[in-house]
């Protein structure tokens, strides 16, 4: 058996099971966005992604500016998602002998105005020489332990919620590999190389208690959701005609596909959070999202777990979507 079989996320159920842990201060090993650790009142938040020249990010389309922002940028949605507090983070880089040094200046230059906007400080890392550009964060985080919210917590009944609109930043990156720029597209385009990460949407959502679970969207909406029904045991309806799409994005997904919910269901890199609250909580959710300026739509209804995840099309019709999103070594 290779990896093709299993793809990514077999090959970490694998690892969760080789690798058990009893120690009675993790509170979250692996299976959440963040793993986290009990001290005190307050918890310890750890995530760490890794960036590989190639495959998440090419020179051509990227430059070492926006490339320190996203790096970091892509570890506070994580953190984000917990509703979390970013802290402090380490930084390991594999470069190839020719870089310029000015790529590496900018490259840092961009990192630490990403650390700046959260205020998180740079405490360490490692360098090695390698083929490719290889990235990797860690990133340190903390939250009261009361108001953390996990994958885990979903409960049948409960209705499913989605920040900002998706498919903007897959819409974008086709743009810029197969096109290049096109005037009108810049905001698409932005979302890819810009990401957001809604870090301060996640502790509100946290502090205010208002969702039962919450994961933030880098894979897409499909393979993100199907994250958080599985860790939360349950299963789901999502509407197509509730997806929030962008006006940039209605009118240049003509152009790229012949399904306008492609990219919103199964593109990457929106960094959205997906949460699920009861309904009780959906006017607290509204008055969240005037208040942060921050658009939250209710996209579907948490089932049981028999029901599987699937699509309800406009014309009533559903479906089980067969592929979810973009999986590695797939
Ligand atoms: P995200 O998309 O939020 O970054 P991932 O899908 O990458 O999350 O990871 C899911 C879970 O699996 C996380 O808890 C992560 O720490 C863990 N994980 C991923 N890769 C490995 C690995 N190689 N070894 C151990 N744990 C891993
Ligand atoms: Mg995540």
């Amino acid at each position: 058996m290779d990896l093709r079989q299993i793809g990514e996320f077999g090959l970490i159920h694998r690892i969760r099971k080789w690798i058990t842990s009893s120690d009675p201060a993790l509170v979250q090993g692996i299976g959440d966005d963040v793993a986290v650790i009990e001290m005190g009142a307050k918890a310890l938040l750890v995530t760490t992604d890794i960036l590989i020249e190639g495959i998440h990010f090419d020179r051509s389309w990227i430059g070492p500016y926006p490339l320190g922002r996203k790096a970091l940028a892509v570890n506070f949605s994580d953190i984000a998602s917990m509703g979390g507090t970013p802290k402090y983070f380490l930084i390991s880089i594999g470069l190839p002998k020719d870089l310029p040094l000015s790529f590496v200046s900018s490259f840092y230059r961009g990192l630490k105005n990403e650390a700046k906007r959260f205020q998180v400080t740079l405490i360490g890392g490692d360098t090695s020489h390698s083929q490719k550009i290889v990235i990797n964060i860690c990133l340190l985080g903390e939250g009261r332990k009361r108001d953390l919210l996990f994958r885990r917590g979903a409960r049948v009944g409960d209705a499913l919620f989605v920040s900002g609109t998706l498919g903007d930043a897959a819409l974008g990156l086709k743009i810029l590999q197969k096109k290049g720029k096109i005037k009108g597209a810049e905001g698409l385009i932005k979302k890819h190389l810009s990401p957001c990460p809604r870090v301060g949407l996640g502790q509100a959502i946290a502090k205010h208690h208002l969702a039962t679970a919450m994961i933030d969207i880098s894979d897409g909406l499909l393979i993100d959701t199907s994250h958080l029904l599985e860790e939360s045991g349950v299963g789901a309806q999502v509407r197509e005609d509730r997806i929030p799409l962008s006006r940039p994005y209605r009118k240049w997904i003509h152009s790229f596909s012949k399904d306008p919910f492609q990219f919103a269901l199964s593109g990457g890199e929106d960094y959205e959070l997906l949460f699920t609250a009861p309904s009780e909580m959906s006017e607290g959710i509204s008055s969240l999202a005037r208040s942060l300026k921050i658009p939250i739509t209710r996209i579907g209804e948490i089932l049981p777990k028999k029901e599987g995840l699937h699509i309800i099309r406009k014309d009533g019709k559903d479906y089980s979507p067969s592929r979810l999103g973009f999986e590695h070594f797939r």
